[in-house]
């Protein structure tokens, strides 16, 4: 039984995680990635005890998606066992149903709720010319978010990062000779910026070339 025991019961005094906070993030990961309890309450449970491993947020910037399509693509082990076994994604662009204000807002929630506890995984390059305007990746109340601002903000209470392919890396192909949006990688980023987040850095253009997402997760 006491695999059965809840966040309150097992985690609250290791994370100081409230049964009240825990529930608001299990809401908003719901509502974030476009899933109704009606619908599918056996995923919604899922992703309610996956909280308990490891969240997982995925930001995109400059890039091309390729690296995500080699972690749907992945077969050992899978992309289901991975998403309801190993980690709990709570934000992915490309796969996510939820959009708009509502999925940003449960990104900032989930970063926010599990502040160090957290691993961000970047996607693509990051601008930095043009306060990093030739990246908008969303809007907040008619605030136009960039992939600079995500980068910094929800890389500063990220617990770790995964810099993954070379675009987030090292810039990439964004950053080719004659790139004006002065494209760069995460360790430019929080250099510049003195964030001192630990940053793990898995370059290749896509970086997961055998089916096995192995290498990413146990970074
Ligand atoms: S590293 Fe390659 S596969 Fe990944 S986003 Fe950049 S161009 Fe696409």
């Amino acid at each position: 039984m006491k695999d059965e025991q809840t966040l309150p019961d097992v985690q609250q005094k290791k994370t100081g995680v409230s049964r009240r906070t825990f529930l608001k993030a299990a809401t908003g990961t719901a509502a974030g990635i476009g899933i109704s309890q009606m619908f599918n309450p056996t995923l919604v449970s899922a992703l309610e005890k996956a909280l308990k491993t490891h969240p997982v947020l995925w930001i995109q910037g400059q890039g091309c998606t390729g690296c995500s399509v080699s972690l749907l693509n992945s077969v050992d082990p899978s992309i289901a066992d991975i998403l309801l076994k190993v980690i709990s994604l709570q934000f992915h662009p490309t796969v996510m149903a939820g959009e708009g204000q509502t999925a940003m807002e449960n990104l900032y929630a989930v970063a926010e709720e599990y502040k160090g506890k957290f691993s961000l995984v970047v996607e693509g390059a990051i601008p930095l010319a043009a306060d990093g305007k030739y990246c908008i990746v969303g809007e907040m109340n008619h605030k136009e978010i960039t992939m600079l601002d995500l980068t910094k903000e929800i890389g500063a209470k990220a617990g770790s990062v995964i810099a993954v392919g070379t675009c987030a890396t090292y810039g990439g192909i964004p950053a080719a000779k004659g790139s004006v949006t002065g494209a760069t990688g995460v360790m430019d980023v929080f250099k510049k910026f003195g964030i001192k987040t630990p940053v793990v850095n898995i370059p290749g253009c896509r970086p997961i070339r055998t089916g096995s997402s192995a290498p990413l997760f146990i970074s």
